[in-house]
């Protein structure tokens, strides 16, 4: 049985359909960051491969290979090294590679990571194959913005979506996970709205490469009022939905470090403010808010804050 914290419906359905040896060849998996699409994309894929009566028993060869990324029938698909889109042309390899036959399972498995930033070209180049898909091939998309896909493509999968838990149970599950005391966990959770992913990043300390020294320079023109600097610091992020998620995860990182070493409460009031806020920016961009106007408010909203405790 498949534990997915705080969708338990999800996965009841999800384990009726394995069982039923009904899997659909076609599967959308979306959600926010965090909220666990790799895990179940991870334990579909075995489901599918794994030849146990049980599958996916979680010790044969397949599940093995699966667990180690070293599946001969799994081909993954996610934008390339320094690339923010999956390309057409990477659309049309796919399309090629699902006519070879499988090399040691019944079926092959396209995971297609971050399908979201697939653009239109390379949607209509796959929707071509999920009409009339090989009998051997399955597919499995991953998205944190089902928005961004052509709805031809979202009609054509099962869409399994999945949510953030309540805070008990999102509480429990990193109890047992990790060694963090309860009230720390409890205050990552919190900020980050019963977010396991990002609770767990925050609690972790985990910052997005590249983005760190910007999101410093971007806190510090914020502190000085300086809307222009940041406008133009944040310029680059504002390309993607993916990107700016990340500049803003680290911007809420560096916050909340600042908000914990700070004994001068004037300084952290103004911050905490920033901070709360920042959750409900980086929600919007599960919307289709303009990515512009959004960094367009959030100076503003942000310098406000700072101005009014100085
Ligand atoms: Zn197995």
């Amino acid at each position: 049985m498949i534990s997915i914290v705080g969708n338990d419906k999800l996965a009841v359905t999800v384990e009726n359909f394995i069982k039923a040896k009904r899997i659909p060849h076609a599967i959308l998996i979306e959600g926010e960051y965090g909220t666990g699409k790799h895990t179940l994309a991870s334990f579909l894929t075995k489901a599918i491969l794994c030849e146990s009566e049980n599958a996916p028993c979680l010790s044969c060869k397949h599940c093995h290979l699966a667990d180690i990324s070293s599946h001969p029938d799994i081909t993954v698909i996610a934008p390339e090294d320094g690339k923010k889109n999956i390309s057409v042309s990477q659309i049309r390899d796919l399309r090629d590679q699902t006519i070879v036959i499988p090399h040691s399972a019944l079926k092959r498995v396209f995971l297609i990571d971050c399908a979201d930033t697939m653009n239109q070209s390379a949607q209509n180049a796959l929707l071509k194959v999920l009409e009339e898909p090989p009998k051997t091939v399955m597919f499995i998309l991953i998205a944190e913005n089902k928005s961004a896909l052509l709805n031809t493509i979202i009609s054509r999968c099962v869409t399994l979506s999945l949510t953030t838990p309540e805070l008990s149970v999102a509480l429990d599950y990193i109890k047992s996970k990790t060694n963090f005391e309860e009230t720390l966990i409890k205050e990552a959770l919190t900020s980050e709205k019963n977010n396991i992913g990002r609770a767990l990043d925050v609690l972790n300390g985990v910052l997005s490469q590249g983005s760190e020294s910007d999101a410093k320079a971007f806190l510090k023109a914020a502190i000085d009022c300086d809307r222009y600097t940041m406008l133009k610091i944040a310029l680059p992020y504002q390309k993607s939905r993916i990107d700016a998620d990340k500049f803003i995860k680290d911007l809420k990182f560096l916050i909340a470090k600042k908000i914990r070493h700070s004994k001068n409460s004037y300084f952290s009031k103004p911050l905490l403010s920033i901070y709360e806020e920042l959750g409900d920016f980086q929600s919007s961009l599960i919307t289709n808010i303009n990515l512009n106007l959004l960094f367009s408010n959030l100076t503003s909203s942000m310098t406000e804050h700072i101005r009014r405790n100085k």
